[in-house]
């Protein structure tokens, strides 16, 4: 009988076939968390445009400051998870919160926007790194199949996103379910099914929870540690003391600068602190974790673009190509489609080169994953050759998204996945925080460059266009130029990652 915790973890460990069987669970869990964040994504900036009339460029500049606080909270539920609550109890707790900020926007999107906000940005922090954290954990240090088992996981994130964001913002401006759907509650259903839907997810992860063995429990032993029961309270009454704070921090998108320019240089001063306790092998591979994450938070400032500039551009220079789908559709959900469809057969090519003795390592997997996204700014830059009165073909636009979803696909899970390998056992969730806080980095840099490559209201559409496609092709010099260095420096890098591939 598999009884100690040593015990069921092994068996976890030992199966057989391509995905341990408790990936699903986590695959399913996180397909409906994903569901609400991208959910809610979609239909932040318009909400604040057309209900709570915000002029368009501060909805923007909140819809940034938004989608940076969410993952930079991931960083400090990672955190909180590694000392004190454990993967699992962290993952109800981010529910719960979730399902609480989901329930305030239903009561009265409008009034209590920013109340509801909060509590969803928190709840995320607590969820979104750990569920990641657990997937590494169903496998041995030195298992091969991880990456595949990451980029399944990505699948499930992506089915999520893509339903999620059709249906809220459908509801919300009354495209679906309108006759079940009284007119004036459209947008307190589209914000209540947040709650619906983490209450699934919530509801898959307790079924799934015992076949997760002691994977995700508290790092606490109550029962050897009795004076210690009180931390898990701590933390919950701390989340939820902060929230008013952050309530005032999100709704002031200066203080969303200031919090950025102190959690990146507080999360690297925490690292350089815990490394002090540890053993040289262990710090390089920190460090080598490290690495990814800085060439992470440029990846993503390039990838995001789609939220930003991409939709803009779609708008007004894209034509409805051959399936003859609006181009914002397209730019919106083109994506995700090729995640979901593409991202368990490279998982599966992986496994496949691996038995021939041919996969490529993980870092040269993330220079790749450069080399593509600068293919597709590439292709999105050239795209203006064939344009007529600064309309190009969707068509080819939609190739170049294909192309950007190869390169997310050879790093985003692969990126996931090394941050298991890499972090110590104690550390496992805070370095995933970090990877996720890479992200909030990105989201914010951006935001950034989209402005740079904005083009005055008055230019005419040849010249945007110009604009916009030159803007393109500098992005995806700087990817390949960022691939070339990270395939450059990979033997040095490799070397710091010690035995792990
Ligand atoms: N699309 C992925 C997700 O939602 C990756 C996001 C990110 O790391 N920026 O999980």
């Amino acid at each position: 009988m598999n009884t100690t915790p040593d015990n069921q973890l092994e068996s976890i460990r030992n199966f057989s076939g391509a995905y341990p069987k408790q990936i699903w669970s986590l695959f399913f869990s996180e397909m409906w968390e994903r569901f609400c964040f991208y959910g809610m994504r979609g239909m932040l900036t318009f909400f604040m445009v057309y209900n709570m009339n915000m002029e368009k460029d501060v909805a923007n500049l909140q819809y940034g400051a938004t989608q940076a606080w969410v993952y930079a909270f991931t960083f400090i539920g990672g955190m909180f998870a590694d000392k004190i609550l454990g993967f699992k109890k962290s993952l109800f707790w981010g529910a719960l919160l979730m399902i609480a900020g989901s329930l305030i926007l239903t009561i009265d999107p409008k009034a209590f926007f920013f109340q509801g906000i909060a509590f969803l940005i928190v709840g995320t922090g607590f969820f979104k790194p750990n569920i990641s954290s657990m997937v590494g954990q169903l496998y041995h240090s030195n298992d091969h199949r991880r990456d595949a088992g990451f980029s399944l996981f990505y699948s499930g994130i992506n089915i999520g996103a893509f339903f999620g964001g059709i249906l809220m913002i459908g509801v919300g401006k009354g495209e679906i379910f309108t006759t079940i759907i009284p007119e004036h509650l459209r947008w307190n259903v589209a914000f209540g099914l947040v709650a619906v839907a983490m209450f699934i997810s919530l509801l898959v992860f307790s079924f799934a929870r015992r076949t997760l063995g002691p994977i995700g429990n508290s790092p606490i032993d109550e029962s050897k540690e009795p004076q210690k029961k009180w931390y898990a309270y701590a933390v919950y009454i701390g989340a939820l003391a902060c929230i008013p704070l952050i309530i005032k921090m999100v709704s002031n998108t200066q203080y969303t600068d200031w919090f950025m320019y102190f959690i990146g240089p507080f999360s690297l001063l925490y690292l350089g602190y815990e490394m002090t306790k540890l053993q040289k092998a262990d710090n390089l591979k920190l460090l080598a974790a490290l690495v990814f994450i800085v060439f992470s938070s440029f990846f993503w400032a390039i990838f995001e673009q789609a939220g930003g500039s991409l939709s803009l551009y779609a708008a007004e220079h894209l034509d409805r190509g051959t399936l003859n789908i609006d181009p914002n559709i397209v730019n919106n959900s083109a994506n995700s489609m090729f995640v979901i469809a593409f991202a368990p057969l490279v998982g599966l090519l992986w496994l496949w080169l691996h038995k021939r003795k041919l996969e490529p390592n993980s870092v040269v997997k993330f220079g790749l994953g450069f080399l593509l996204l600068g293919a597709a700014f590439y292709i999105f830059g050239v795209n203006k050759m064939f344009a007529h009165n600064g309309v190009a073909p969707g068509d080819i636009f939609i190739m170049g998204y294909f192309v950007v979803t190869l390169g997310e696909i050879a790093l985003s899970p692969i990126g996931l996945s090394l941050m298991t390998k890499l972090a110590t056992t104690k550390l496992q969730g805070f370095m995933m925080g970090m990877w996720f806080l890479a992200s909030a980095y990105g989201q914010y840099i951006a935001g950034l460059f989209g402005a740079g490559i904005s083009p005055k209201a008055t230019a005419s559409a040849a010249e945007k266009l110009e604009i916009y496609s030159n803007g393109y092709l500098q992005f995806a010099l700087y990817a390949v130029i960022a691939g070339v260095i990270v395939i450059a420096i990979s033997p040095w890098v490799r070397k710091l990652m010690g035995e792990v591939k």
